[in-house]
């Protein structure tokens, strides 16, 4: 891995087609970025828990270790490396897996690789104003159970600041509705009724009376918590 230029990424691609990781790297070194290479799942999870990369490019069919897969054992891990994935099929289920799983963003091949290092660059700019801001206008502190919106404080019951810390946390990538329920329900559980009543009465508090509702649904998966860019 050679040193990065100041705008340059340490970009870790993961990536098993030959002609097309070679294509990607040339294409990223000669725009400034460092590169590191791996040809399988189980090889790029590891390389990418060693941490020092600043995003991970990912494709979605891999030997030995699935693109998904990887994804999810590295955000089980707590890494929170921006992932962009790369997919075959422009499948909204690819797309909406690919999410769930804790993906920021994704390409459908073949794509032009000035989109690819623009949405880089885009998907870094989101990370780092995220952290910056940690979930922009929408606060919550445990230990008062107290949701901040715009000065406002906004008191929640233990559920709702539960469900509202998860989705701050992940923000603004999906929490899948079995997180959600084992996040804030724990052992106990809970079914989708009553996961659906606890939000909606958490957007009742932190999203309906203001102009932007940030607390978003993704039909058949789960919830997401929109972050300005
Ligand atoms: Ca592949």
């Amino acid at each position: 891995m050679s040193l990065p230029t100041p705008s340059g990424l340490r970009v870790l691609l993961i990536e098993d087609q030959h002609d097309i990781a070679a294509n990607i790297w040339d294409f990223l070194e000669r725009r400034g970025h460092a590169m590191d290479h791996c040809a399988d799942g189980v090889s790029g999870l590891a390389r990418a828990l060693q941490g020092g990369v600043d995003v991970i490019v990912l494709d979605l069919g891999l030997p030995r270790l699935d693109g998904l897969a990887l994804c999810r054992r590295l955000r089980e891990a707590g890494h929170g490396v921006p992932v962009l994935m790369l997919t075959a099929r422009d499948t909204l289920e690819d797309k909406l897996r690919g999410y769930a799983e804790g993906a920021d963003d994704y390409l459908v091949k073949p794509f032009a690789m000035r989109e690819l290092d623009a949405r880089l660059r885009a998907l870094l700019r989101r990370t780092h104003a995220m952290a910056a801001g940690h979930g922009g206008p929408l606060a919550y502190d445990p230990r008062s159970m107290t949701a901040t919106r715009e000065g406002r404080q906004i008191p929640l019951t233990r559920l709702q600041g539960a469900l509202l810390d998860l989705l701050l946390r992940e923000a603004p990538r999906i929490v899948t509705h079995a997180r959600l329920i084992e996040g804030a329900w724990g052992a106990q559980g809970a079914d989708m009724a009553a996961l659906q009543t606890q939000v909606y009465e958490l957007r009742m508090l932190v999203d309906k009376p203001f102009a932007q509702p940030l607390i978003r649904s993704v039909r058949g998966v789960g919830y997401r918590l929109q972050v300005a860019a």
